[in-house]
């Protein structure tokens, strides 16, 4: 008033709660956006060390094995450093493929009876030998077989499942220095409980949250970079989801770490046939009296693959184009079998394979694919294939394909 006394008071209030939350969302994003880039900068320095690596030693080794006065035994030395150097490549490829097939929802899984105990021997062969290869022959690589009621034969999917355990047991060795590996199998109610449990340097607290995610590892201080690059716990937290299981760790550090997962135990009874379907294919196949036509135009690929037949004593024929695949095929009468390149410049393997089948449908085609994209076995059988390999072709799955249907002709 005019004496100055307050008569009021006008006070105004805004909530500014709406701006507080977005403030709070924004740092959230920036954070994650930084977490991102750190991780993306790690994964590239990490992944071009793990392909310079085996690289670096395909590269040096086949130069060495251009040198004169090489003794037999350093040449096998030398092209065992390549044959490592490239599955280490190929492996971490399939591992940058997977997780592109897990972000695309692709990756998807295929059951068939599989033999647990077999998986186990051959697990423990490989690590065996990984140990070995490692310096690390004093731990001690144990497998603890648990006998399933009834057969060991289970409905899973074979490849996927042996890619975990592969992983699990891997990464154990990774980071194992001394003491043991124990892993096996065990029924849990209606379940399978696969563990892999090892007395290696163990996972800190925070790395336990992170370790399934990908690109994430547990990168503690004071510990020496075992290199890697994240990948392989990702994927194999998706395969056993889609196999219907999940997978558990316990670590502290120092103390050594335990995986398990579980997956629906699905047990199978084999038939007679399955048994012969199951057999192992061996090296001293005679097929002196057949006839192949390879359909290849990549000369290196088709090298390997006659490289791989040469022991059986096949006769080979080589084409590089879908149109000369069919027109040999209609017109010679001794081609006792087709491995057919699915990719080739003219006409693709898999039209070729219709022109073929529609004349001659008795001769049985194999398409092999660079893809090994979900559908494409489909999509060979719809072409008429008769069977289906996914490159690079693997020896015993080439013999056993080709064996599958030369064995039985008459
Ligand atoms: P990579 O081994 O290529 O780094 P993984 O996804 O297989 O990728 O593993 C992620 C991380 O989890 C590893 O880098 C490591 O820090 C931790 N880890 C996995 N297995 C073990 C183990 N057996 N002992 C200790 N740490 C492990």
């Amino acid at each position: 008033d005019s004496a100055g006394n307050p008569i009021g008071i006008v006070a105004i209030s805004r909530d500014i709660s709406d701006k507080e939350e977005i403030q709070q969302k924004y740092i959230e994003a920036k954070e994650k956006a930084e977490e991102a880039d750190r991780l993306k900068t790690a994964f590239l320095a990490n992944m071009s060390h793990e392909i310079r690596t085996p690289m670096n030693s395909i590269i040096g080794f086949s130069n060495l094995l251009t040198e004169e006065d090489l003794t037999p035994e350093d040449k096998a030395e030398f092209i065992r450093h390549i044959n490592h150097g490239s599955e280490t490549l190929l492996s971490l490829i399939d591992d940058i493929i997977d997780i592109a097939k897990i972000e695309a929802g692709q990756l998807m899984v295929t059951f068939e009876p599989y033999n647990l105990r077999e998986m186990m021997d051959e697990l423990y062969v490989t690590h065996a030998e990984l140990l070995k290869r490692k310096g690390k022959d004093h731990v001690k690589l144990i497998l603890e077989k648990d006998q399933l009621p009834g057969s060991d034969v289970v409905l899973t999917d074979p490849f996927r499942l042996k890619q975990v355990m592969t992983n699990l047991l891997v990464n154990a060795v990774k980071f194992t220095e001394k003491g043991s590996i124990t892993y096996g199998y065990k029924v849990t109610g209606d379940f399978l409980n696969f563990y892999v449990k090892d007395t290696g340097i163990g996972i800190s607290p925070e790395g336990l949250k992170v370790i399934f995610e990908r690109f994430r590892q547990d990168n503690r201080y004071g510990i020496k970079h075992q290199g890697g690059t994240g990948l392989g716990l990702a994927i194999s937290r998706h395969i056993v989801q889609l196999l219907g299981g999940d997978i558990t760790v316990t670590s502290s550090p120092g103390e050594g770490a335990l995986f398990s997962f579980i997956i629906p135990y699905n047990a199978y009874h084999e038939t007679v046939k399955d048994k012969r379907k199951g057999r192992d294919s061996t090296f001293n196949m005679d097929w002196s009296a057949k006839t192949i036509l390879v359909v290849e135009d990549v000369e290196s690929h088709y090298n390997y693959i006659r490289s791989a037949l040469m022991r059986t004593g096949i006769n080979m024929l080589r084409v590089t184009s879908g149109q000369e695949s069919v027109d040999i095929c209609l017109n010679d009468h001794q081609i006792d079998i087709v491995l057919m390149d699915v990719n080739l410049p003219d006409m693709d393997g898999y039209t070729a394979t219709g022109k073929i089948k529609a004349h001659k449908p008795e001769i049985p085609v194999i398409a092999q694919t660079a893809y090994n994209q979900p559908g494409e076995e489909e999509r060979s059988r719809k072409a008429g294939c008769d069977a289906y390999i996914s490159k690079p072709v693997k020896l015993k799955e080439l013999l056993d394909a080709l064996a599958g249907f030369l064995d039985n002709q008459t």
